[in-house]
C-alpha cells in the first residue's frame, strides 16, 4: 500500500532569512510599529497602485478601524454575504450595526451586484463584498448599483485576495477601502496581521486615528525626537497597529507574490486535472478574473463529515470554508435566520471541504491527497447518489 504521508492543512515556508529579519527588529529599542512597517506600507501601496496603505494587527481590527472611520453605528445596516468567514459580519455586529446577509452566486459563491440591489434599504450604510477563495467580486458593478446612493460605502474583504485581479484591476479601485489579512494561513502571512488600502486622503488621515485608540500620534512619533509630546484623543478608535517584529516577515513575501501565486496556480491545475473526470463539484471560475488561488474546495454533499473523518484518518489536513454564517448559533438566535433564508450558502456550507494548498505542498503530498480522494471518497459519493 501507499507509504503513510502526513499532509498538513497548512505549512508556512519561512526561512532563516526571516528569522534574521525579526532579529534585526529585536536589536532595536522599540519592537512595535516603526520604520519597518512604514516601508511595508509603501510596498503595499505601490503593489496595489493605491495611494495609501496602513498595516494592521488583523483583518478584523483593520475592518473595525475602517467602519469606525466611515461612521458605521447603531441602527445602520451593512450588507455582507452569507458565505464568508464570521469576521466579515462580526465587525458590523460589534459596532451595533446590523449585518444584512445576502445569498451568493451558486457557481462562484461570490456576492453579486444584483444581491446588493435587492438588499438595499434607506438604512444601508455600507456593503462588504468578499473576494471569496481569491476570486474578485464585481465591485465595479456594485458601485454602479449604488450610483444614486453615494452615502453607501464599499469596504472590500480581501482576506483571500492580496494578488488577484478583475478586468486587470486590483482591489481598492472601486471601493472606499480594501482590507487584507496576513493571518497565518493566508497567501501573504506573518502569523497575525493585515492591511488597509484607500484612495481618499481624508479617510487615510482618519484611519491613522481609528487604527490607534483615536490618538493623534503614534507611540513611536511621541518619542521620535527624544522629547515627550502630548497627544490628544480625537475620536473613538481600536488598537490595530502591527508591530515591526511581525511586519519584518512581509517584504520578501510581497516581493515574491506573483511567483508564489504561480506555484499555487500549478497546484490548482493539478488538482483540477486529478478530479476532472470525477463526481466532485468544484468552484466555477469568475469571468475576467485572475484569482489569488487562496483555497481549493471540493463539494461532496451529505457525506461531507464522513469524508473529513476518512481524509483525516489518511493523514490529510482538511478545513471547511465555510458553514453559512447566518446559521451560526449566534446569528440564528439573534435574528431568527434558518438555512432556507440563504439556501445556496447553506447547501454549499453543509457539503464542502477544503484540501491542502500552499507553496510548500510537494507533488508527492498532493498526489497522495488526490489518490486518497479518488480511492476512498469517490465510492462513497457513488453509493450516496444511488441510495
Ligand atoms: C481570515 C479572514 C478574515 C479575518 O482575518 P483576521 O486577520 O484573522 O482577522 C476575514 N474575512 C475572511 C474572508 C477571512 O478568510
Amino acid at each position: 500500500m501507499l507509504d503513510f504521508l502526513n499532509v498538513p492543512f497548512y505549512r508556512h515556508d519561512l526561512t532563516a532569512a526571516d528569522s534574521e529579519a525579526m532579529a534585526r527588529v529585536l536589536a532595536t529599542p522599540f519592537l512595535t510599529s516603526g520604520p519597518v512597517g512604514r516601508e511595508v506600507e509603501a510596498q503595499i501601496a505601490t503593489f496595489h497602485g493605491i495611494p495609501h496603505a496602513l498595516l494592521t494587527n488583523s483583518w478584523t481590527n483593520g475592518a473595525l478601524a475602517v467602519l469606525l472611520a466611515l461612521g458605521v453605528k447603531h441602527g445602520d445596516e451593512v450588507i455582507v454575504p452569507a458565505m464568508t468567514f464570521i469576521a466579515s459580519a462580526n465587525v458590523v455586529e460589534l459596532l451595533g450595526a446590523k449585518p444584512i446577509f445576502v445569498d451568493v452566486d451558486p457557481d462562484t459563491l461570490l456576492m453579486t451586484p444584483a444581491a446588493v440591489a435587492a438588499a438595499l434599504t434607506p438604512r444601508t450604510k455600507a456593503i462588504i463584498p468578499v473576494h471569496l477563495y481569491g476570486q474578485m467580486c464585481d465591485v465595479r458593478g456594485m458601485r454602479e448599483v449604488l450610483r444614486d446612493r453615494p452615502d453607501v460605502r464599499i469596504v472590500e474583504d480581501c482576506a483571500h485576495c492580496f494578488e488577484g485581479t478583475r478586468d486587470g484591476e486590483r482591489p481598492g479601485v472601486w471601493s472606499d477601502a480594501a482590507v487584507f489579512s496576513f493571518y497565518t494561513t493566508k497567501n501573504v502571512a506573518c502569523g497575525e496581521g493585515g492591511a488597509i488600502t484607500c484612495r481618499d486622503p481624508a479617510l487615510y488621515e482618519r484611519l491613522q486615528q481609528t487604527r490607534l485608540h483615536g490618538m493623534d500620534a503614534t507611540a513611536i512619533n511621541r518619542y521620535q525626537k527624544s522629547r515627550y509630546r502630548h497627544w490628544d484623543m480625537l475620536c473613538l478608535g481600536v488598537k490595530a497597529n502591527l508591530p515591526d517584529l511581525l511586519a519584518a516577515l512581509l517584504p520578501p513575501q510581497i516581493a515574491a507574490v506573483e511567483r508564489r501565486l504561480q506555484v499555487r496556480k500549478d497546484l490548482v491545475e493539478h488538482y483540477r486535472a486529478g478530479f476532472a473526470d470525477g463526481p466532485l463539484r468544484l468552484v466555477a471560475s469568475e469571468p475576467g478574473t485572475v484569482g489569488a488561488e487562496h483555497m481549493f474546495l471540493i463539494h461532496v454533499g451529505a457525506i461531507r463529515d464522513t469524508a473529513i473523518d476518512i481524509l483525516n484518518e489518511a493523514g490529510i489536513g482538511i478545513g471547511v470554508h465555510y458553514r453559512s454564517v447566518p446559521t451560526a448559533t449566534y446569528y440564528a438566535e439573534r435574528y431568527g435566520y434558518t438555512s432556507s433564508d440563504h439556501p445556496i450558502s447553506a447547501e454549499w456550507g453543509a457539503g464542502t471541504l477544503t484540501l491542502p494548498l500552499y507553496v510548500s505542498l510537494t507533488r508527492d503530498e498532493q498526489d497522495h491527497v488526490i489518490d486518497t480522494v479518488r480511492r476512498l471518497i469517490y465510492p462513497l459519493l457513488k453509493n450516496a447518489q444511488q441510495s
